[in-house]
């Protein structure tokens, strides 16, 4: 394990699996994590079959769910892939991410609980989302909870 006094921390922040975590930067308000994948799922999206080779590379950022009170934000390098069965290209599977939200799936679901009872613009500030992305996560789980609700009625 490396250390460095230079602001860069080593701390395991991330526990997720389909990631390996590198460097920490934390500055007064947040937390920037290298990382990337550990490349055990490379299944295509649209054949389902495994085989892929690698077609470049993408840095991409998630935002994670705050700690002590910084903002957690995730650089991931994350590998392209071309499926030799049906041509696509693809980002590689990252099951804890949420591609459209650019968030970590358990960033998501803090967020819909919080929406319930603060104030968008508060949620915003804590976790580096702008309003906007708080109230369409807010709207989406209003969305499926009245789907559940419905569902769960007995006729
Ligand atoms: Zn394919």
């Amino acid at each position: 394990m490396k250390h460095s006094w230079a602001g860069i921390i080593w701390m395991d922040l991330l526990s997720l699996k389909s990631l390996q975590q590198g460097t920490v930067h934390e500055s007064e308000h947040d937390y920037h994590i290298e990382a990337s994948s550990n490349g055990s799922d490379q299944s295509c999206p649209d054949c389902g079959s495994t085989h892929a080779v690698g077609f470049g590379r993408k840095r991409q950022l998630f935002m994670d769910s705050p700690v002590r009170g910084k903002r957690v934000g995730i650089w991931v390098d994350r590998k392209r892939l071309r499926c030799k069965q049906c041509g696509k290209t693809f980002m590689e599977p990252l099951p804890e991410m949420d591609d459209r939200r650019q968030a970590t799936r358990r960033l998501v679901q803090d967020v819909e609980r919080e929406s319930l009872r603060r104030t968008f613009a508060s949620i915003a500030d804590d976790v580096g989302f702008d309003e906007k992305s708080i109230r369409n996560i807010f709207r989406d789980y209003v969305n499926r909870l009245g789907r559940e609700v419905r569902f769960e009625t007995p006729r």
